[in-house]
């Protein structure tokens, strides 16, 4: 037996069906979501068939419509994954959501890329307007209906994620 999966809660609410007072008053507290503990639940299951799970440090989730962002440790993305993305097929049946990884602390860029694919992202600009910066991230047009979600929702996510201002434009 591996170590159990590096998640948001104990290792006993990840067995278990309801949550110990501590991950309890987490989650009351808002340090943690339902969608936090729900997906740490999900791996640690995959993770007992699956041993490149064990190495994954499941971050946080964050959601907005359809789309799930599950953030993982520093190159991490591929373990979670999984061989022809099996993995997130998996977590997104479950979910009953689109499922995209990203690196914690990824720049934007490429945090961008990871959310956005099967979409590219031609370049992050800056744009200035008083003492605000808005991040805006370049999208080919033809590439619009490629995104994993609507535009306001995928902007919405990476704001939240990379906590600055972003804006989708497309180009
Ligand atoms: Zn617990």
């Amino acid at each position: 037996m591996g170590e159990p999966t590096h998640a948001p809660i104990c290792s006993v609410c990840l067995k278990s069906g309801i949550l110990c007072q501590g991950c309890d008053n987490k989650l009351k507290e808002g340090r943690i979501s339902r969608l936090d503990v729900e997906v740490s639940r999900i791996l640690y299951e995959l993770a007992q068939k699956n041993r490149a799970l064990n190495t994954v440090n499941f971050k946080r989730g964050v959601g907005e419509g359809d789309l799930v962002v599950l953030i993982v440790g520093k190159g991490e993305v591929k373990s979670i994954v999984g061989r022809g993305g099996r993995t997130i097929k998996e977590l997104s049946g479950r979910l009953g959501k689109k499922v995209r990884v990203a690196e914690e602390g990824a720049e934007l860029r490429k945090l961008a890329q990871d959310i956005l694919t099967p979409a590219h992202v031609r370049g992050v600009n800056i744009l200035y307007s008083g003492n605000n910066e808005v991040y805006r991230v370049r999208v080919p047009h033809r590439d619009t209906r490629r995104l994993p979600a609507g535009a306001d929702a995928v902007q919405s996510l990476l704001t939240k994620i990379a906590n600055k201002e972003v804006k989708l434009v497309f180009e």
